[in-house]
Parts: C-alpha cells; structure tokens; sequence
C-alpha cells in the first residue's frame, strides 16, 4: 500500500480511489480565462488542475483562481523556487517541482519550510529531457527515470519531507511501463501515471491508455493524466474513461455498444453518439447497453442497467435491468432511455 497524502479535498494513494488529473493551456496571467477552463475541468470530472506558474505575475493572478473551485490545484514550478515558495504559501494545494534542479540545496529547505508549514504536497516529476544529471551518466531509460525520481525525493527526505508523489513520464510506453514498475517496487511514494508528450486525439489515447492502463491492471498508479495535445478536456474525458473500463471509476456510466453487422436494423451509431455526449457528465454507475439485432442483445441486455436491442419497422426493445420494459420506436430510444438513466439511482 501507498502512502496516503492529502491534496486539497482528496487523497492521493492509500487505497483511494485513483484521481484524474489534467492541466490548464489558457495563459495564467489572464485569470479570468484560466478560472473558466479550471471550472470547465471541474464540470467534466477532473480532481486535480495542474497550471504553469513562472512569475510573479502569475503567482498573482492565480489568487483570483484559489478558492473559487472544488478540483486541487497544483502548481506546476520549473526552476524559480522562490515561485514554489510563493504558491505553497497564498493557497495551492500541491507543488509541482523537482528539487534537483535547484542545486543550492539552502533553497530546497525553504521551499520545504514551506510546505511544511502549509501542508502542501510536493509532485516530483521526472520525464526522458529532466533526468537527473549524474544518473544519466551510468544509467539509460526506465531506470534512469526511476533513480532520478528517487534522488530527487531523497533530497526531500533530508528535510524530513514525506508528503511526496512521484512521477516518471516517457513518450515510450515500454520504458515508461518499466520504470513505473520499478518505482513501485522501490518506494512507498504514491505514483502519479502518465505518456508525456503521447499525442493528439487518437494516437495519444492508445498511448496512454496501454501505458496507464496496464500499469492500473497490476495495481500500480494512484491518480493519472491523459496528456493529449490540445483541449485539456479531451485528457478528462479520456481519463474517465480508461478508469471506467477498468472499474475503477465508481460514478461513470458506461456504454456498451455492438460493431454492427449487416443484421442491424437501425442507424445505430447517431444513437450512441448522443448518448455518450449526454450521459458523459451524468455521476452514476450504470452500464448501457446499445445493440444493433436480436442475436447478441438479449444477452448483452441480461449484463447491463439499461439496453437497447434493435427490432424490425422502426422499432426496438428496451430492456431494464435484463427484463423487457417496452418496445419504442427508434426515433425515440435517446430520450427514453436518458429517462431511465436519470431515474435509476
Ligand atoms: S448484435 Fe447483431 S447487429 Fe450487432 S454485431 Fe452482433 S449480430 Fe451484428
């Protein structure tokens, strides 16, 4: 079992449920446009939103942003300790830094000082272009990743600072796979998952979802980040849902749906289309299923809450808990079924 550290409203490892995260790309000096995307990230489901801080600008302009949303923020500090200092104290609820790159370890202690005295969390996050320079001289890939991790909370450590998530991202699945593994097996530190730089919609969520998923499938990772290219909500939507195939997202409705065949009766796929855009926000656990014939769907209704199996003229059965409810016409299965849905609990 993890160490079990607290972020804001929620616990990162220990056998909590394991968080979606994401990061903001609107500019954080314009407060007002970073608030919306922070609230929209919220309103999609993620946990915690991780925003660049560089300046003290920005450091400024997130105090109008701190206190206005229930998701974490984290900030996320590259090499100005005096930034990560700052942001522990007017109110984030996690650092995002890596205390190897500092160097003058008299600063270190004062970012630990305050943390401390704040009760913020420290993300040490490693990737393939920040490995720590004296590891990168005997060591390569996964494990290079995973020691430089090591070092850096081991200078943490020195402080008496605990409170610490690792993370070890490469744009490689294997490498970044083995050196999560190897994390897991050397320390106790929560692990934050993810593919850096994986790509854009389609290549980024096969990346992503091999590497983040295989890792969550042996019980390795405790919150996660779908890093796509673009709107960071697509990273959400994704994350939700690997989590979601998993059963490791106990409020997430899942749709089930068939390739369709040329037994089809209907033009299924504009009907789980709507369906997943509508039911995307709803916070239930229930699994539909959308089927196009008679031959696989009485089974696949028998497995979920709610199902619809295609008939003959327009019409179609649905299903309620494995039973037959009623037969409706095609045209009307969305809203029926957004009815069950929203009546279950
Ligand atoms: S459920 Fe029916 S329509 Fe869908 S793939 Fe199977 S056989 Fe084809």
């Amino acid at each position: 079992m993890k160490r079990k550290i607290k972020v804001g409203n929620l616990f990162i490892g220990g056998g909590a449920r394991v968080s979606v995260q994401s990061m903001t790309n609107t500019p954080t000096s314009d407060s007002e446009k970073t608030l919306k995307q922070v609230l929209e990230l919220e309103k999609a489901g993620c946990d915690i939103v991780r925003i660049a801080v560089s300046n003290d600008e920005e450091a400024e302009a997130c105090k109008n942003i701190i206190g206005k949303t229930k998701v974490a923020l984290v900030a996320d500090i590259q090499f100005d300790y005096r930034m990560a200092v700052k942001c522990a104290d007017i109110g984030f609820d996690k650092i995002r830094f890596n205390p190897g790159n500092i160097g003058d370890e008299s600063k270190v202690k004062e970012v630990v000082a305050a943390c401390k005295r704040n009760r913020v969390p420290i993300r040490v996050g490693v990737n393939g272009g920040s490995l720590d320079k004296n590891v990168a001289a005997y060591a390569s890939g996964a494990e290079a990743l995973a020691q430089s991790a090591l070092i850096h909370a081991a200078i943490l450590e020195k402080y008496g600072f605990y409170d610490t998530v690792l993370s070890v991202k490469s744009s490689d699945v294997r490498t970044m796979v083995e050196a999560y593994e190897i994390l897991d097996a050397r320390c106790d530190y929560p692990l934050h998952l993810g593919v850096t730089e994986s790509g854009t919609k389609i290549r980024g969520v096969i990346k992503s979802s091999i590497g983040i998923g295989s890792l969550l499938l042996k019980g390795i990772g405790d919150t996660v980040r779908v890093s796509l290219t673009g709107d960071p909500l697509r990273e959400v939507e994704a994350a939700r849902l690997i989590l979601s195939a998993l059963n490791l997202n106990g409020d997430c409705v899942e749709i089930v749906s068939c390739p369709t065949c040329s037994r089809c009766n209907y033009d299924m796929e504009p009907i789980v289309d709507e369906l997943e855009k509508k039911l995307y926000g709803l916070k239930k656990k229930l699994k539909i299923a959308v089927m196009g014939c008679v031959v696989n769907g009485p089974g696949e209704a028998a497995d979920a809450d709610i199902a619809l199996c295609g008939g003959k003229n327009g019409k179609a059965a649905l299903y309620l808990k494995g039973k037959v409810l009623k037969t409706v016409p095609v045209s009307d299965a969305v809203s029926e079924i957004l009815a069950l849905a929203e009546k279950m609990s």
